[in-house]
Order: structure tokens, then sequence, then C-alpha cells
């Protein structure tokens, strides 16, 4: 079995959720509003046993575990554009474009055998994926593996910061380990969107009230940008409280 795949840039998949590493995050901070993706993934289920070295583990009943995936994202609503993705479909930032971008649409956040899907576009997308289209993915194996490779390895170095991030914060706040552990349970699973900026003291190279100075008219502009539509009240409510964050964190600049 073998799939074909091109990407004809038609800027058709840049919208929604976008995960992103660390750097990608903190270099791109001036556009994407940054939130943490908490996805747990139930022992025996796809790429378990990637999510397990990229995240942490916790206990659920009958002696079954979860992994827990741990990423920046950049949180937009389903229906609304990358804020990189220009008005003729390109990016904005090609040049610096995020890994999760370039490896599109291959996932390092997946078991290389776990790809197949990805490689199916969706209704309105203009991938080709005809005879004349290179053969990206053959017997569950990635034949093209430069960008893919780049994701996993950068999801590698960022595991080692976000691990015990994680760690701690499932030991101070003892309501989100339980809280995990309902979400693991669920029988279609979820995700839970938490806040960036738990994250950034444990990155003694970030400066806190530059990145705040980036961060709070991002998510001022979503939060306006999704004031007026009910479809977008959990967004909406996301960003206004994000901003709360990063004006208070601003206010206590020296
Ligand atoms: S950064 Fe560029 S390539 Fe990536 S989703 Fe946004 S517009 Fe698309
Ligand atoms: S939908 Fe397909 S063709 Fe369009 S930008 Fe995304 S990967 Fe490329």
């Amino acid at each position: 079995m073998e799939r074909r795949f091109e990407c004809t840039a038609c800027g058709k998949c840049c919208y929604g959720w976008l995960p992103l590493s660390i750097d990608d995050a903190l270099g791109h901070a001036d556009r994407f509003p940054l939130f943490l993706q908490w996805t747990p993934v139930r022992q025996g289920g796809k790429s378990y046993d990637l999510a397990v070295e990229l995240g942490l583990t916790i206990k659920l009943k009958n002696r079954k575990r979860a992994a827990v995936r741990i990423e920046p994202i950049s949180y937009v609503p389903p229906d609304m554009p990358c804020p990189a993705l220009r008005k003729d479909g390109l990016c904005a930032v090609h040049d610096a474009k995020p890994r999760r971008c370039r490896a599109m649409p291959l996932s390092g956040g997946r078991a290389e055998n776990d790809q197949d899907d990805l490689l199916i576009p969706k209704a309105d997308w203009a991938c080709n994926t005809t005879s004349t289209a290179p053969v990206v993915y053959r017997d569950k194996k990635i034949v093209t593996r430069e960008a893919f490779e780049l994701e996993r390895k950068q999801l590698m170095a960022d595991a080692d910061v976000l691990k015990p991030f994680a760690e701690l914060m499932l030991d101070s706040i003892p309501s989100l380990r339980l809280d995990l552990t309902k979400l693991a349970q669920r029988p279609h699973g979820g995700c839970m969107i938490l806040s960036f900026s738990t994250l950034v003291p444990r990155l003694a190279y970030v400066d806190i009230y530059a990145l705040a100075a980036k961060q709070l008219p991002v998510m001022a502009s979503f939060a306006k940008l999704t004031s007026e539509t009910p479809k977008h009240a959990d967004e909406h409510r996301r960003y206004t409280a994000s901003a709360g964050e990063w004006r208070r964190i601003l206010d206590g600049a020296p």
C-alpha cells in the first residue's frame, strides 16, 4: 500500500489549532495566540508508546494508564485562518514557518505506522494525490523523511522541558490530575486547553515581560474577533482570560 501526496499551496489546511514546538511558539508570539494543549492518550490507543515518550503517565481504573501529551499550540477556532495565512493562500512566514507546517501532511507527533489518515485530503483541500505526485508513504513507512525527523527530534527535545513542568503542575494542582483522569476515561477522549504563561518560568532564557507585551495584543485581537459569534464562546472566554493574565504580568514589570 502506498500513498502519493504533493502540496499545491492552496492554504486550505491552514485553519484552526496548530501544534507548535516551544521555539516556534516563542518565535511567533507576536502572531499566534499561545496556549498549552493537554491530551490524554489511553493505554492501547494509537501512538500510545510515543505519547509515553513525549509526555507523562497517569493511573486510570483497572490498573490501566494513560499518557498525557503537553504541547504549545496556536489556538485559533477551526473555521478561522491561521494569523500567518495571506489572502492569496500563501504563508506569510514561509521561511520561518513552524516545524509542524514543514512536516505537513505527516506528523512527527504520531507513530510512523499511524500516518495513513493524514494523507487523505479533506473535501475542499487541493492536495495532489494523483499518479503525478511523489510517493510519500509506503507499507506504513515514510519515504520522504527529513521534515518528519526534524519535527520528531524537536518534540523529543521539548519533552525534556514539558514533562518535568507537567509533573510539577500535577503535584501542585490536584484537580488537574483528576480532570485529566476523567478526560482519559471518556469514550471519545478530548483535551484541555490551559494557559501558556505557566510554562514560562521553566524557560530561564525567556523574558516574560517581553513575551507578555507580544501576547497581550494578540489575545485582545482574538477576543474581539470572537466576541460576537456564539459558536466562538469558549475561545472568546479563553482569549479574554489569557489577555487578563498577560496584562497582570505586564503590570508587575519592573
Ligand atoms: S504558519 Fe503558515 S503554513 Fe503554518 S498554518 Fe500558518 S499559514 Fe499555514
Ligand atoms: S490543503 Fe493540501 S495543498 Fe492545500 S496547503 Fe494544505 S497540504 Fe498544501
